[in-house]
């Protein structure tokens, strides 16, 4: 098969590594790709967002399946767009990928079928907000725009005053744009955090195996939340017992929701779940894999992953046992000095091989770019250095055995993966 994967980041990274494990894989291209992803798919420079401009190399090149990583172009409907055109596309469509573009609708689709949540209000008002979180007057609250912000829309408020800032910030200073139009105001929950990847045809749910992801910059959990600084993989916290208790209460009833509201979901859907006094509540989701918990998912999947996507598009899951490696998976995220605010770009990467990996460890490539044969910094988070071994403890030790003989200035990241809550 000739596949085409949309996307530049350490996600499209792992899943073009998977995709090329598969002896039914052909040719592989990746729009647009990164230094890394470059030794092994041909980079085309399409814009993600460019609908017509996939559809259009798509049709050129004889591409059997473009694979849709990332959520922008799923929410605007560019699985669609390639279906029109007779085109085979992993991701859901833009009416089951709203989902996770409209937090409005995923939690009144959670209130309407019984899916346990957090309690909520939403607003498009922003004085009627505040006036309901004073009168509320319970400290911690959570605060979210509607749409999407780059996992940057959530602000957990200790106070009033931080409250109202926030109100401000999404509906008034529009930091968000038409994201934040409207806003859900969350009950605080508390517990251990898991993230639950599943492939779903829209009938049949087949989960993978669980992740946790670490969102703060800092090690202890302190600092600002980023895109992800490291995953492992299992998740310690997310026991049998609690993932039986998951598909009965969580997992299936969405696709089955999703299905009695006419938007069957087709592709990855990702549970982001908190493991809270009162049992497993849904935090979010997304419908697309997460960054960075494909790179610690995706090393463990046996079965060929052609199959996987083959059956998830064809609606034959139900025919399909999907295997996973017993190992534990560890993926330390290198990041730019200064990131997630403003950090410097072009820096000059070594430690790496030509192909820019390094021995024992596989390194899934985000921020980087190649420019007259040398690796350079090109984002935020740069290197996902990831270890699969028999413990987790050992393929810690392997993540980061290799982290400290790459160099970039200003390099951070955090010595902490898979040792807090
Ligand atoms: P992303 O898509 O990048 O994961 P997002 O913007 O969709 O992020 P959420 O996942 O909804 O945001 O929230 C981000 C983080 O905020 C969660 O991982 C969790 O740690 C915290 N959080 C969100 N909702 C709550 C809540 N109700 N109670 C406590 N913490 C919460």
């Amino acid at each position: 098969m000739n596949i085409l994967v949309i996307g530049s980041g350490g996600r499209e990274h792992a899943i073009i590594r998977k995709l090329k494990e598969s002896p039914k894989t052909e040719k592989l291209w990746c729009a647009s790709g990164n230094g890394g992803i470059a030794a092994d798919a041909e980079c085309v420079a399409i814009n993600a967002m460019d609908i017509d401009g996939v559809v259009d190399f798509a049709k050129k090149n004889a591409v059997d399946l473009v694979f849709v990583a990332p959520d922008d172009p799923l929410a605007a409907g560019m699985v669609d767009a390639l279906e029109k055109e007779g085109i085979r596309a992993f991701g859901p469509r833009a009416n089951a990928a709203i989902i996770e573009s409209s937090k409005v609708f995923s939690k009144n689709l959670m209130k309407k079928y019984g899916i346990p949540t957090a309690d909520y209000a939403v607003f498009s008002d922003p004085k009627e907000v505040v006036e309901y979180v004073e009168k509320r007057g319970k400290f911690p609250v959570v605060i979210k725009a509607d749409g999407l912000a780059l996992g940057k829309g959530v602000i957990i408020a200790q106070n009033f005053d931080e409250a109202k800032d926030a109100v401000h910030t999404i509906m008034e200073d529009k930091v968000f744009g038409a994201s934040g139009n409207n806003v859900v105001v969350e009950e605080f929950l508390t517990g251990p955090e898991v993230s639950v990847l599943a492939f779903t045809d829209g009938k049949t749910l087949r989960p993978m195996v669980s992740s946790k992801d670490h969102k703060r910059a800092l090690d202890g959990d302190k600092g600002l939340n980023t895109g992800g600084m490291g995953t492992i993989s299992p998740n310690p916290y997310y026991t049998n017992e609690i993932a039986d208790e998951c598909m009965k209460t969580i997992f299936l009833p969405t696709v089955k929701a999703m299905q009695a509201e006419g938007r069957p979901f087709k592709g990855c859907l990702y549970f982001g779940l908190m493991l809270t006094p009162d049992g497993p509540k849904v935090i979010e989701y997304n419908a697309r894999f997460g960054d960075p918990e494909t790179q610690v998912v995706l090393p463990r999947l046996k079965t060929d992953f052609v199959d996987v996507i083959n059956a998830v598009i064809d609606e034959k899951l139900d025919e399909l046992e999907i295997e996973w490696i017993p190992e534990a998976c560890a993926c330390v995220v290198m990041a730019s000095g200064g990131y997630p605010q403003s950090y410097p770009k072009g820096l000059e990467i070594t430690g790496l091989d030509e192909n820019g990996q390094a021995e024992g460890v596989t390194v899934y490539h985000a921020g980087t770019k190649l420019e007259n044969g040398k690796l350079l910094t090109n984002g935020g988070r740069v290197l996902g250095v990831t270890a699969t071994a028999k413990t987790l403890d050992e393929a810690l030790e392997r993540a980061y055995a290799a982290v400290e003989k790459i160099h970039f200035d200003g390099a951070h990241y955090r010595h902490d993966i898979g040792k807090t809550k």
